[in-house]
Order: C-alpha cells, then sequence, then structure tokens
C-alpha cells in the first residue's frame, strides 16, 4: 500500500477501565493502515451509557495517560472530557478535522465490531463516514458478516480488520474486581496498579 496523506487514527471509548484490548486494537490498526500515532480520546459523558455509574472523567483519562505511556505514538485527548454535554463522535471529529494542525490529515477511526454495528443509532451517522475511514476490528463474540446487517453505504465505507482476539472487555475487568479475581495481564501492570491504589471498581 503507499499513501500520499499523514495519517493519523483516534480510538474513542469510555475506558472505564482501559485494557489490553483497547491497546491491541489500537497497535494493529497502527501497523496496518501506517498510522503516525493513534489519539485515545476518552468520552466526556457517553450518551450511551447515560444512567450507568462510570468512573470519574479524570481517573478514565489518567489511566489512559498510563497504559500509553511506552508508546510516543499513543497520545490521549482531553476533547470529549473538556466539552460540555453529552459526547458525540461527530462533534469530536468535526472538532479534529477542522483543527489547522491536522490539515490534510487522513483520520481512521477505530472500534471493535460490537461498536460499529450500533452506528446507526450514533447522531450523524453518515457525516461521520465522510470525516474519516472507520476501522471494523475483530471482537470476541461477532464476526465481520455482521457488517451485512448495515446499509450498504455505510458498510462500503467500514474497512473490516481482523485482529488476535482478546476476549476482555471493561465489563468483565469491572465484574472480576468486584468478586476479587485477578486482572492481572489483561490491563497493563501500572493499571491494575491505579485500579488497587484509588479503590475502583469495589463497589
Ligand atoms: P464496556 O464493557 O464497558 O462497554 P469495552 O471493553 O467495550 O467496555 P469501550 O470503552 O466500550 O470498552 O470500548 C472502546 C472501543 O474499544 C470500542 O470500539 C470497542 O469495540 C473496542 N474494544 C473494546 N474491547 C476490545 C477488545 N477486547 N478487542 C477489540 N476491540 C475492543
Ligand atoms: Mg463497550
Amino acid at each position: 500500500m503507499s499513501y500520499s496523506k499523514r495519517r493519523i487514527g483516534i480510538m474513542g471509548g469510555t475506558f472505564d477501565p482501559i485494557h489490553n484490548g483497547h491497546l491491541l486494537a489500537a497497535e494493529e490498526a497502527r501497523a496496518a493502515f501506517e498510522l503516525s500515532e493513534v489519539i485515545f480520546i476518552p468520552t466526556g459523558r457517553p450518551p450511551h451509557k447515560s444512567g450507568k455509574k462510570i468512573t470519574c472523567a479524570e481517573d478514565r483519562c489518567l489511566m489512559a495517560e498510563l497504559a500509553t505511556v511506552d508508546c510516543p505514538y499513543f497520545k490521549v485527548s482531553r476533547i470529549e472530557i473538556n466539552r460540555e454535554g453529552s459526547s458525540y463522535t461527530i462533534d469530536t471529529l468535526r472538532e479534529v478535522t477542522a483543527d489547522p494542525e491536522y490539515t490534510g490529515v487522513q483520520f481512521y477511526f477505530i472500534t471493535g465490531l460490537d461498536a460499529i454495528l450500533g452506528i446507526m443509532t450514533w447522531k450523524n451517522a453518515h457525516e461521520v463516514t465522510k470525516l474519516c475511514k472507520l476501522v471494523a476490528v475483530s471482537r470476541y463474540g461477532y464476526t465481520h458478516e455482521r457488517m451485512n446487517e448495515l446499509p450498504d453505504d455505510i458498510r462500503d465505507k467500514i474497512i473490516p480488520l481482523e485482529i488476535p482476539l482478546l476476549a476482555i472487555s471493561s465489563t468483565e475487568l469491572r465484574d472480576r474486581i468486584k468478586r476479587g479475581r485477578s486482572i492481572k495481564f489483561m490491563v497493563p501492570s501500572s493499571i491494575e496498579q491505579f485500579i488497587i491504589k484509588k479503590q475502583l471498581y469495589k463497589d
């Protein structure tokens, strides 16, 4: 593959907590599309998780910083955390693509298959597909054939990417912590230490 534009990945998520599945997805997309960097953007207030208890934005952001500190090409942005109200992907993409720092950049929005299957519920889904390329990485329990459930014009904009399956989710991690089970090797050790120190997800 040869590219002319500078390419940057965006990995959005609640990251409550960030785990090795997120990091592997970002790394596999970085390598596959020769991205110069991947920006992790923790959501401020996720619209699809309203009503659910989530960890404060500062702690989720700090965990994203800790988990990515070893990788010079992984960055963390506070763009959604600093914005008032619900975090919509379209607002983030509009803001990022209008930033003079990113003039001429081709953005790759990286999601798991589970997340992309809900794209029709996203605000301004069609405009999202115009502002970036969408990458759908493998997620345990989902197959890429399920992209056929999406309208043709949307599906055609999504690039499937097979990655090694890590059957890890933040929900599973929170549940494990509550039950006193180990999360070692599912998250970077810095995240494990942070969770213990801050006593997160205990109740
Ligand atoms: P939760 O269980 O709370 O929904 P999660 O593990 O799904 O947490 P999110 O913050 O919701 O994490 O996900 C952010 C993005 O990362 C989504 O696009 C999601 O599909 C993707 N993702 C999460 N876990 C994995 C994984 N193990 N492998 C690949 N992609 C993943
Ligand atoms: Mg999720």
